[in-house]
């Protein structure tokens, strides 16, 4: 058995285009461009190469970008001040702080200062405790695990009453995307570092959602034949082929897996693009909510 192909970069792109176009309707019609601030601490590279794309796709897209690039041992007290400044400013509708932050920050009030309307990240303690509840709605969701819904709705799976297996229960990825899979009627497993006999609970999943941030580490036996498999993992591997000398990689042996799942996303091209493709929904969002055109 040969997976469909889950092409992350078309489904992004489709996402991309419909934002592009409610971005220039809000224009003509409201003179509202919807804006996106990036705030970035530190110059942690790859931070800096999202905080660069998440930039360049919101001008792309039509929309406003502004940024702040902060020195790395900026006081929390700075760092309030520029989020608290960016929350007043009509032209921002969302705010997005690049995680992670230096330690000795403290994150979640970092995380806090964001107005909850502009809360494109949906990283917000009130919209992840509404994430968290039943029949509660938060403002807005993270943008990896909504990207992997969307991908996995893309080919059709039917997810209620699925059994749905998360590795990984970070506050960013493997948490918020459990809840999603249970508000859609999935029955979740949450897998961690602690987990016993975890490929015997993976080769349950009809869904498998793999966010742990290790190469290549689940593999081909562990699949159930059939399952939509969607790999969040970004590892970089050595590739001598590769003028960079290395190559990235998901957290699924895909090359293997592939032979055995359903459904699957690749790395590069699965769930990454589909991460911005999101945010720039949600500050699209933001921007049609403060005109009154959306929920
Ligand atoms: P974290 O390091 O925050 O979390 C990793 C999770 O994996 C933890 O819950 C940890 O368990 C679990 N874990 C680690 N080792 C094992 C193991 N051997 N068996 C089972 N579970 C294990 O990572 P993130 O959630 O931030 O990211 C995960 C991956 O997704 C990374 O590769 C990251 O680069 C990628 N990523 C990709 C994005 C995209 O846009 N495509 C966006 C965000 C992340 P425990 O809690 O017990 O420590």
């Amino acid at each position: 058995m040969t997976a469909q192909l889950i092409d992350g970069k078309a489904v992004a792109a489709s996402v991309q285009q419909k934002v592009k176009e409610e971005a220039a309707l809000l224009k003509a019609k409201y003179n509202v461009v919807p804006g996106l601030a990036t705030v970035l601490v530190g110059d942690n590279p790859a931070s800096k190469a999202y905080v660069g794309s998440k930039q360049k796709m919101t001008q792309e897209l039509g929309m406003y970008s502004v940024g702040a690039h902060l020195p790395a041992d900026i006081s929390q007290d700075e760092l309030l001040k520029v989020i608290r400044g960016y929350g007043a400013d009509p032209q921002v509708h969302g705010i997005l702080i690049q995680l992670p932050l230096p330690a000795h920050l403290d994150q979640e009030t970092v995380l806090s200062a964001v107005p909850l309307e502009k809360d494109v990240d949906g990283f917000h303690p009130i919209n992840v405790g509404r994430l968290a509840m039943k029949n509660r709605e938060p403002l807005f969701v993270p943008c990896t695990p909504s990207g992997c819904i969307v991908l996995i709705d893309s080919v059709g799976t039917k997810i209620e009453g699925a059994r749905a297996v998360i590795l990984g229960r970070s506050n960013i990825v493997g948490l918020p995307a459990a809840f999603l899979l249970l508000h859609r009627n999935a029955t979740i497993t949450i897998c961690h570092s602690r987990t016993q006999n975890l490929p015997d609970v993976v080769r349950q999943a009809d869904i498998l959602v793999a966010a742990i941030g290790k190469a290549h580490f689940v593999k081909a036996d562990w699949i159930k034949p059939g399952a939509t498999v969607i790999d969040v993992g970004i590892n970089a591997i050595p590739d001598a082929t590769k003028k960079s000398g290395q190559r990235l990689v998901g957290d699924v042996d895909f090359e293997n897996v592939k032979e055995v799942a359903g459904a699957i996303t690749p790395v590069p091209g699965g769930v990454g693009p589909m991460t911005i493709a999101m945010l720039m929904q949600n500050t699209c969002t933001s921007a049609k909510r403060a005109v009154g055109l959306s929920k």
